[in-house]
């Protein structure tokens, strides 16, 4: 929030301001596999559904080169989405670098970036129902990697209040409960989320993150193409559409669905995907 201004303006400030932006990271060279994935996707096989009641979380396997789907069912509501490749927890979406090379808000052809030192895209979006809505007048889409995920130690700085259902905790729940983890391992890698059917941006004047109500409907959908085993975890938000306030229970929530698509693998002939960093890792350490 950069609207203080304490400083003195510099006598050559028409000099420094007013340069014209580079991106700084260009994706053009980024295979996004797009014409296989449609046509593969016209022949997807459902094999499991798992139903997130609202207010809380749960995890789902997906293997590699199958499909999967998050689906509004019964009313708005946003998801916070966590993922891990399946046999290495370490390996977790990076929004941060997902963000830097596709943007605020992700979509279809977007991946879905893994951290460091493995830098692979874990999943592609190969459909999204609301890629209609493009960006509105006050800058705002859905699916953000912009936001982190509501959070009780958050709540507890701005509000005093302890609210434990927040997505960070729904997801820590699940990880302990489901996979039988230790709360305190959990708790370091419950990692920044995909906002699933969020519709946010920053506000023009202080560029602070806002929220509007989502406009996700039943039957809408975010797909995705797995490229690795994964480990998905998935909270149906305290916020449910996001429209007025999360971090409580005051918000309507509802229900989300995940399903999981196999496919024939001749249909995915050709495809190629993302491998983990070829980088050696010695940053600069060898004389
Ligand atoms: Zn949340």
């Amino acid at each position: 929030m950069k609207i203080k201004r304490f400083a003195k303006k510099p006598e050559d400030i028409h000099q420094r301001i007013g340069a014209n932006p580079v991106v700084c990271y260009p994706n053009d060279s980024i295979n996004d596999n797009l014409e296989i994935l449609h046509e593969a996707r016209k022949h997807l096989v459902k094999t499991d559904e798992i139903i997130i009641p609202p207010r809380d979380a749960k995890t789902f396997k997906v293997k590699s080169h199958n499909f999967f789907r998050i689906e509004s069912v019964e009313g708005p509501q946003v998801g916070d989405l966590n993922i891990f490749q399946a046999d290495n927890l370490d390996e977790k979406f990076y929004s941060g670098k997902t963000r830097a090379l596709y943007g605020t808000h992700i979509s279809v052809g977007d991946k879905m970036y893994s951290s460091f030192p493995y830098l692979r895209s874990l999943a592609t979006i190969s459909w999204d129902t609301l890629d209609w809505y493009g960006y509105d007048k006050d800058g705002g889409s859905v699916h953000d990697v912009i936001g982190t995920r509501c959070d009780p130690y958050t709540s507890k700085l701005i509000s005093g209040n302890d609210y434990h259902f927040c997505c960070h905790s729904n997801i820590t729940r699940a990880l302990v409960r489901e996979k039988g983890l230790n709360k305190d391992d959990v708790e370091k890698i419950v990692h920044d989320v995909l906002n699933v059917f969020m519709l946010t941006g920053f506000t023009n004047d202080t560029k602070q993150y806002f929220m509007k109500s989502s406009p996700v409907r039943p039957g809408d959908f975010l797909e995705f193409f797995a490229e690795t085993d994964l480990l998905g975890v998935l909270s149906a938000c305290p916020g449910g559409d996001c429209g007025s306030e999360h971090s409580s229970d005051a918000a309507k929530c509802y229900p989300l669905k995940v399903s999981i698509w196999d496919v024939d693998k001749k249909f995915l002939e050709g495809i190629k995907v993302s491998q983990i960093s070829s980088y050696n890792r010695d940053h600069g350490l060898t004389d």
